[in-house]
């Protein structure tokens, strides 16, 4: 046990005020150690959900029971929840979820969380619960299950996939063999999880600073090609980590996606709008350092800023100024048309499918001129277009 310093998240105090027995728990604790900041907190407690309800109402904090059936009791300060879990020990396992019983021993609650890093515990007074190691493998960059790695993984499926979330993490240098013999080998068991809880763990995974050597334990254990069934491209998102690029989850599976990105959203029923971002950084990219600003205004004129910059770290070659482009598209305005159907109609034209095809052809014009007239010289141009037919 050491002293640590304490979790300055505002609400921690009086959820300890009106339960001095709780501990926070799992991630808080651990990231606490690591001086990350904190923003989620749990609380585990020996109290019943009931008593845990009682206490806060009498403290006057408003709780929600949102998981009363396995233990689980939010309190509400502010804008924050903080989850406070009853104690738990494993009745019943089936691949995915537990029949739990409550208890009062901290060890057994501990026991039954997954990896040795997310079992410490913090008490009120700093004091760090580590029944596991878990400290010392925090340091180390060792990640390990908690007991017997193919037992732990049978329990839960999901457990595979949350090895790779906390190795991209936190893991330093070689995996541990335990853990990688029992994946390999059970690995068909995500097969059994929800498409959804794959594809939000791998979000999950790629949105880690550097989650290149845990792909690549995915590939080496033979994990990722059952996700990525329409192709990886593995290099492709060592290479756009290299680049320095932000550490945004979709643009990494845009460039780790080697196949079909139609097929990949529908299999792992990503939302429209992940399907629509997909598709767009999938686009080939157009621009490059030695684009015009003419260039760039037409792009602009078309898509988002984001959407193009996003495209340019998966296109980056070897050559400079690829970040002063980024700068370039960043800054610059976007164009706008500022023809609309009413200006056709006022020129005479009668309402009708005639005024789309004008605008459509003005707007060709203005984007191969640039992107820089004005709504005077637009319409200057389709006067002299309707004259000259
Ligand atoms: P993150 O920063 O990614 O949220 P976390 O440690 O808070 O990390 P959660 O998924 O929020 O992770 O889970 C909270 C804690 O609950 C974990 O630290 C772990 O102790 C325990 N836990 C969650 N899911 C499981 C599981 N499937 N098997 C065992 N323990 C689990
Ligand atoms: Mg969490």
């Amino acid at each position: 046990m050491i002293e640590m310093a304490r979790i300055a998240v505002p609400g921690v105090e009086r959820v300890w005020a009106a339960l001095p027995e709780a501990r926070i728990a799992g991630g808080a604790v651990r990231d606490a150690l690591l001086g990350v900041a904190v923003s989620d907190v749990d609380f585990t407690s020996p109290l019943s959900p009931d008593e845990v309800m009682r206490r806060l109402d009498r403290a006057g904090i408003r709780s929600v029971p949102t998981g009363i059936a396995h233990g689980t009791v939010t309190a509400v300060i502010g804008k924050r929840g903080f989850e406070i879990t009853t104690l738990r020990r494993d009745i019943e396992t089936d691949g995915r979820h537990a029949v739990v019983a409550f208890t009062d021993d901290w060890r057994q609650d501990a026991a039954r969380r997954d990896f040795t890093i997310n079992t410490m515990s913090m008490s009120q007074d700093g004091t760090v619960y580590d029944y596991f190691g878990g400290e010392a493998d925090l340091r180390a960059g060792i990640l390990r299950f908690v007991g017997e790695a193919e037992l732990r993984i049978a329990e839960d499926y999901l457990r595979i996939m949350r090895f790779f979330r906390f190795f991209a993490r936190y893991a330093k240098g070689e995996p541990d063999k335990d853990a990688v013999r029992a994946i390999t080998d059970l690995r068909d068991g995500i097969d059994t999880l929800s498409v959804e809880r794959i594809w939000s763990e791998i979000k999950r995974i790629l949105a880690a600073a550097d989650p290149r050597a845990a792909v690549a334990l995915m590939q080496t254990t033979g994990v990722l090609p059952l996700i990525f069934i329409e192709g990886a491209n593995i290099p492709a998102l060592n290479r756009l980590v290299d680049l320095g690029s932000p550490p945004v989850p979709m643009l990494r599976v845009a460039a780790l996606l080697g196949g079909d990105a139609e097929a990949f959203a529908a299999r792992l029923k990503l939302s429209g709008n992940e399907q629509e971002l997909l598709e767009t950084y999938k686009k080939p990219n157009a621009l490059s350092p030695t684009s015009t600003d003419a260039d760039l205004r037409r792009a602009l004129a078309d898509e988002e800023a984001e959407a193009l910059i996003a495209r340019s770290w998966l296109g980056q070659e070897v050559e400079p100024g690829w970040d002063e482009l980024r700068g370039r598209i960043a800054t610059m305005p976007r164009p706008d048309f500022s023809l609309h159907g009413r200006d056709i109609v006022a020129l005479g034209i009668p309402v009708g499918p005639r005024v789309g095809e004008i605008l459509k052809a003005a707007r060709a014009w203005w984007w191969e001129n640039g992107c820089v007239d004005n709504l005077e010289a637009c319409l200057k141009q389709v006067q002299h277009r309707l004259h000259g037919q």
